[in-house]
């Protein structure tokens, strides 16, 4: 029978945290390596579809993180003068504070998994001692640059997004694409209002500043947006920019990339994190249908390496294509929503020949 696997993981993001929990609990060995551990300080929303609802579900948090959550039924598409182009239903996503579900995966790690907090700056010797290595380590991933041919980076899409929570009351459940820019409210369960905006590439390095920009580019269209920019404060704001990466095969010998490591995408259809869910899970049953099969089999203990490499196989066959999909489909939805040159051309196509699409979903 195979002895449990050694695994190392590197990052505590959404995708490391479930990972180590799915695999913790199918008793592999468990390392989790992070320079924060942290809960991010601003809790703004992610929007989870049921799929990744699904994977909250057998990570036994669902019902904890549908209390916190929002469940709006339906958004607004607007112009920049509130023309409604679409009407979008909101897909049964729930709206999650990311601070919480990072903090209810944390509070779910089982007891069993060994956490290390430190900036891994050589991956070489973390492939050490160990089955399987596994990159969940973000956009800017050390595990794919270190490790992959080409040493695939993120590039810049000239873009800076902004977002934060306010406590008031959202005015309303809206996606407004201006010329070269777009504004989002959604609701907030327990705070009040999450909001979005991306502008082409701003930054200042203060807060104040970056918001004071904001407002100069997207205030005086719309009231529901002057009323959300009136609350928003600093200290309630991140300022960042959008980078993806090109296509990567997430499998490299016992090596895998999760999440945004495998498929950093745009944010405007919401998927990162719902993918990232979804890549843990299907890695955790990858191992754990290739581990029975070994098991029934009655390979010998140190049958460790064939088992991850068929298991990575597996893997990879089944997310490589859905990570790949949502980033390009993602990154045409960042187009769209931010042309300035053809905003008139996009306003009229959508207002007259589609009017309620969906899922509305960022
Ligand atoms: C504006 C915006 C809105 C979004 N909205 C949505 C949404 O509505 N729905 C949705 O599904 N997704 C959304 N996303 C995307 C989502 O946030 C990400 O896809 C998701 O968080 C990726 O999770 P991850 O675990 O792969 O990586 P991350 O969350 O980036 O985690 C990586 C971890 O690795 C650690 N790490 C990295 N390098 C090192 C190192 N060298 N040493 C030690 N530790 C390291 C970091 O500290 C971090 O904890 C949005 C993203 C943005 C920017």
């Amino acid at each position: 029978m195979p002895v449990p696997l050694t695994i190392r993981i590197l990052g505590a993001g959404v995708s490391g945290l479930a990972a180590s929990i799915l695999l913790a609990t199918d008793e592999h060995r468990v390392e989790l390596i992070d320079e924060h551990f942290a809960t991010p300080a601003v809790g703004t929303a992610l929007a989870l579809f049921p799929p990744a609802q699904s994977v909250l579900a057998r990570l036994g948090i669902l019902e904890q993180v549908r209390t916190i959550s929002a469940a709006p039924e339906l958004g607004t598409l607007r112009a920049a003068d509130g023309q409604v182009l679409a009407t979008v239903p909101a897909g049964n996503a729930l709206l999650t504070s990311r601070s919480e579900l990072v903090r209810i995966l944390l509070d779910a790690l089982p007891g069993s998994v060994t956490t290390s907090r430190r900036r891994i700056t050589d991956i070489r010797p973390l492939r050490a001692g160990v089955d399987l290595l596994i990159g969940a380590d973000g956009v800017h991933s050390l595990v794919r640059r270190s490790g992959w041919p080409g040493r695939p980076s993120a590039r810049s899409h000239g873009v800076t997004v902004l977002r934060g929570t306010t406590k008031l009351a959202p005015p309303e459940i809206s996606e407004t694409w201006g010329q070269g820019w777009l504004f989002g409210i959604t609701p907030l369960a327990g705070i009040g209002t999450n909001w979005f905006a991306c502008v082409p590439e701003h930054r200042t390095g203060s807060r104040e500043q970056d918001l004071a920009h904001l407002r100069r580019t997207v205030g005086g269209h719309r009231s529901a947006i002057d009323a959300v920019l009136d609350a928003a404060t600093p200290h309630s704001t991140l300022v960042h920019g959008i980078h993806t990466v090109g296509p990567v095969w997430p499998v490299r010998q016992n090596t895998v990339l999760l999440g945004d490591a495998a498929h950093a995408m745009a944010p405007n259809l919401g998927h990162g994190a719902n993918t990232a869910l979804q890549d843990a899970q299907s890695l955790a049953l990858a191992v754990r249908t290739q581990w029975g099969r070994e098991q029934r089999r009655g390979t010998p203990p140190d049958a460790a390496p064939a088992v991850v490499s068929r298991a990575l196989r597996r893997y990879a066959a089944r997310r490589a294509l859905p990570g790949q999909g949502w980033r390009l489909a993602s990154e045409a939805m960042l187009r769209v929503a931010m042309t300035s040159s053809a905003a008139g051309w996009r306003d009229r196509v959508l207002s007259t020949s589609i009017g309620r699409i969906g899922p509305w979903n960022d």
